[in-house]
């Protein structure tokens, strides 16, 4: 929506628009559906390819990393951001930059346009080639235990989408025609007007109510009876999501073209499974490398561990330590990490953890066996000193909970005030209070 826009004869209302909103120009002059054109030095008959070449020529001289114009350069993407998606183009150069900016839910408009098909990094299969309309992508997240990234899996998955309607090719109609929407007349959008107040009228754009926003609309008499009139039918198909040993947390699978179309007249957008891994079996991931977390006894860490582990792939590995097991260690199995990704047979490592337990208390017999085999009690410690004091050893079970404890003791008992900043406040607070009192 806006304000006062050019060719109606309401109020002129300046400075309205928000961020990034229309640039100034004169309220009662004609609709600015030139400027866009002007920026990127083309003519309006200009076809897609020239307004691309135009484009990336016009964002090369101006790109701030070589020196450019940071506001020209913002300019130049705005305007291909519009002149290059047939639809907006459509509005714009009916309505003016404001109808695109504001109508079409685009916010401040003009983001940094196509910056990496510019410069060739990323931008996949399509770089390069003439930009065709398409259909939003689909995308969909998919839940993968770890084992089905170690192992692979197939998950097969039913989904409806809209194509084209087979029995009149998309064009809604019996003899094939295809009719222009006579509301919008092909725009696919209407204005409306309200007034909001004396003086003050707001325009609104909203999608066309006869033909959807398509710009197609089929008189009754000559619509297709399979999809009413709509060029679109559904269609069920059955997609199977292969997930590919070595596939990551955020891994794509996609499906190019098969979202399906939200018009006839455009390309369908592509089908994207966005991969969310999910733990399994106590193991952890960090790229190709995989943790395992494992408990031993005190007897086990001595004398020797030896466990089985079950791999992801249901494999059990037989695993014996080689020496003492300390607590809070480390050991690692070579090789017998994840899978690389299209090289299936080379895997990273597998660590193990290990904690060990301890008995919560030993007899005196198998203190004597201890004694006994580790050679006898050590002598305490250097040399005695001249005084010294017996003192007690008490349990602590968890001592984030016991410095809680303590902070609060300190709290409750004052012992904080004397050396807190918030000390004088404190003493002032008191005197406020008794001098009420008096
Ligand atoms: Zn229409
Ligand atoms: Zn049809």
């Amino acid at each position: 929506m806006f304000f006062g826009g050019g060719g109606f004869p309401f109020g002129d209302i300046p400075g309205m628009g928000g961020p990034g909103g229309p640039r100034t120009r004169g309220a009662s002059g004609p609709v600015n559906n030139k400027r866009y054109y002007e920026i990127l030095g083309v003519a309006q008959e200009a076809t897609d390819v020239e307004i691309k070449k135009a484009h990336r020529k016009a964002a090369l001289k101006y790109h701030p990393d070589k020196g450019g114009d940071e506001e020209k350069f913002k300019e130049v993407n705005e305007a291909f951001d519009v002149l290059r998606d047939p639809e907006k183009r459509k509005i714009y150069d009916q309505f003016g930059e404001e109808a695109v900016k504001e109508g079409m839910g685009g916010g401040g408009g003009g983001g940094p346009a196509d910056i990496f098909d510019l410069f060739g990094m990323g931008g996949g299969s399509r770089r390069g080639a003439p930009r065709e309309r398409r259909s939003e992508d689909v995308v969909h997240k998919m839940k993968v235990g770890l084992d089905e990234m170690y192992k692979g899996s197939v998950r097969k998955l039913q989904m409806t989408r809209s194509v084209k309607c087979a029995s009149c090719s998309g064009s809604g109609s019996k003899s094939g025609k295809r009719y222009t929407c006579e509301t919008c007349h092909g725009s696919g959008v209407e204005m409306k007007l309200r007034a909001l107040g004396p003086g003050m009228v707001q325009q609104i754009q909203q999608r066309c109510s006869r033909c959807g926003g398509g710009g197609y609309a089929c008189p009754p008499a000559d619509k297709c009876g399979q999809c009413d009139g709509k060029g679109l039918a559904p269609e069920k198909k059955v997609f199977e999501v292969h997930i590919e040993p070595g596939h990551r947390h955020g891994s794509k699978v996609v499906f190019r073209g098969e979202a399906g179309s939200d018009s006839p007249d455009v390309l369908p957008g592509d089908l994207i499974f966005i991969l969310e891994q999910k733990e399994h079996g106590g193991f952890k991931r960090i790229g190709t490398d995989l943790f395992f977390e494992k408990s031993v006894s005190l007897l086990d860490a001595l004398c020797g561990a030896h466990f089985h582990l079950p791999h992801l792939d249901e494999r059990v590995l037989e695993v014996a330590s080689t020496g003492v097991i300390k607590p809070d260690s480390w050991a690692c199995i070579r090789g017998e990490g994840m899978p690389i990704h299209g090289r299936p047979f080379d895997k990273g490592n597998l660590y193990v953890h290990f904690t060990v337990e301890f008995p919560d208390e030993v007899t005196p017999k198998q203190a004597a066996a201890l004694k006994a085999a580790f050679g006898g009690p050590t002598p305490n410690g250097a040399a005695p000193m001249a005084e010294v004091e017996e003192v007690r050893l008490l349990p602590v079970t968890d001592i984030e909970q016991e410095i809680k404890a303590r902070r609060e003791h300190e709290r409750r008992t004052g012992a904080e005030t004397y050396d807190s900043d918030s000390d004088d406040e404190m003493r002032g607070g008191q005197q406020r209070v008794s001098c009420a009192q008096q």
